[in-house]
C-alpha cells in the first residue's frame, strides 16, 4: 500500500510524524508537506511562481525497513499544502491508495473547513479520486496525537483489506486526550460557525495595520449530531464531506428575486 502523508503546519509538525509512524506499519509513505506552518491558507495553490521542492532526511530510525516497517521518503514543499498535494500526486509520488492530510493541531470543525490548510491538501486527494482523510486533534496547546495515529493506522488498514470502489474525503477530529478517555466514535454532520475573526489596529498614519486572528469559540449552533457536539463529548468525529457547494433549494428563489434583471441588463422591451 502507498500512502502520501501531507499537512498545513509543515513537514517538521509533530502530528504529522504521529501518523508516519503509525501509517508506516500498514505500507510505504511519502510525506511531501509545507517547508512551514501554513495554517489557515484553505485551498490555495502557488500559480504565480515556481515552487521549489527539497528532500528531507528522515530520522534514522524510520528510514530502514524494520521488521514489519515500510521506508519513508520526505519532500518540503516551499508552498502551501494545495502545491505540495498537487506535486506529490502529480510528480513526486504519482498514484497512491490513500492520501492522509495532518495530524493536525487544532480542530477543523464546521465552516472552519472552508479555511483550513489541512482539508485544503485534502481536497486535492479527493478531486483526484482517492480515499482521502483530513485528520486534526482538538487542542492546539499540548496536542495528544496517539488516538488520532492509532485511529488512521487501523483505517489504512481496513482500506488495505477492502480496498473502496470510489474515493471519498472524511474529515476526521480526535479529542486531544490519551487514548483511554476517548468515549467513542461518530459520523457527523459539518456544524456552522465554530470560530469568529477579531480584528487589533496598531500603529497611525501610514503605518497603520491590522491583526485578524480567529480565537472567538463560537457555541451555539453546534446541534446533536454535528462535529463540534461530537468533539464536545469527548467521541471521534467523522465527517464525510463533498464539494458541491450549491444551494440546490434556493434557485428558484434566486431566479424569481432576479427575474427583472436580464431584460434591464439587455435593454430588451419584453
Ligand atoms: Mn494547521
Amino acid at each position: 500500500m502507498k500512502i502520501l502523508v501531507t499537512n498545513d503546519d509543515g513537514v517538521y509538525a509533530p502530528g504529522l510524524w504521529a501518523a508516519v509512524r503509525g501509517l508506516r506499519q500498514v505500507g510505504e509513505v511519502h510525506v511531501v508537506a509545507p517547508d512551514r506552518e501554513q495554517s489557515g491558507v484553505g485551498a490555495s495553490l502557488t500559480l504565480h511562481h515556481a515552487v521549489r521542492v527539497r528532500q528531507v532526511t528522515v530520522e534514522p530510525e524510520l528510514s530502514d525497513e524494520g521488521e514489519a516497517n515500510y521506508p519513508v521518503t520526505a519532500y518540503a514543499v516551499e508552498g502551501t499544502p494545495g502545491d505540495s498535494c498537487v506535486l506529490a500526486l502529480e510528480q513526486l509520488v504519482g498514484k497512491v491508495d490513500l492520501v492522509v492530510s495532518g495530524i493536525n493541531r487544532g480542530s477543523n470543525l464546521g465552516w472552519d473547513v472552508m479555511v483550513s490548510g489541512t482539508v485544503g491538501a485534502a481536497i486535492q486527494g479527493y478531486v483526484r479520486g482517492y480515499p482521502t482523510l483530513a485528520v486534526s486533534v482538538g487542542s492546539v496547546q499540548n496536542p495528544h496525537f496517539d488516538g488520532a495515529a492509532r485511529l488512521v493506522q487501523l483505517i489504512a488498514h481496513q482500506l488495505m483489506e477492502q480496498p473502496p470502489q470510489s474515493g471519498f474525503l472524511l474529515n476526521i477530529n480526535v479529542p486531544s486526550a490519551p487514548l483511554g478517555q476517548i468515549t467513542g466514535l461518530q459520523v457527523t454532520n459539518l456544524g456552522n460557525r465554530s470560530y469568529g475573526e477579531t480584528v487589533r489596529e496598531e500603529g497611525f498614519g501610514h503605518d497603520k495595520r491590522y491583526w485578524i486572528a480567529r480565537n472567538r469559540a463560537i457555541l451555539d449552533g453546534d446541534q446533536e449530531g454535528s462535529d463540534m457536539w461530537a468533539l464536545r463529548q469527548n467521541r471521534i468525529s467523522i465527517t464525510p464531506l463533498h464539494l458541491s457547494l450549491c444551494h440546490q433549494e434556493m434557485i428558484a428563489s434566486v431566479e424569481s428575486l432576479f427575474a427583472s434583471i436580464p431584460a434591464q441588463l439587455l435593454g430588451r422591451q419584453d
